[in-house]
């Protein structure tokens, strides 16, 4: 349980959240197992696609399997969610494709 061990060592040392993933990340970059820890994550964000309430969080509409919103009219029916909206109004989709490593789903 290595959750467990985490907790444990956090609470002595008084780690907050975000320096116990720092602690994390630190350890699974030692590893130099990169490939399996993005397989891991890919993993889990293919379980948090097929999740069914999962609800646009600009519009609130259900998101379908690929992880676009199935509203036509919602700026995340082209994006996937993980993009920020501030991005998706304010950059171009070259710049958005680049930062989020993600393609836009209809072509304009
Ligand atoms: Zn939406």
């Amino acid at each position: 349980m290595s959750y467990h061990i985490l907790s444990k060592y956090a609470e002595r040392c008084g780690w907050t959240e975000e320096v116990q993933v720092d602690v994390l990340c630190e350890y699974v970059s030692n590893q130099q197992s990169d490939d399996a820890f993005e397989d891991f994550l890919k993993v889990k964000y293919e379980e948090y696609l097929a999740d069914d309430n999962l609800l646009c969080r600009k519009c609130g509409s259900n998101v379908d399997t690929k992880g676009y919103c199935v509203d036509e009219t919602c700026p995340y029916s082209d994006w996937p969610q993980e993009v920020e909206l501030d991005d998706l109004y304010r950059n171009s989709r070259d710049v958005i494709e680049k930062k989020y490593g993600v393609k836009k789903r209809r072509e304009e």
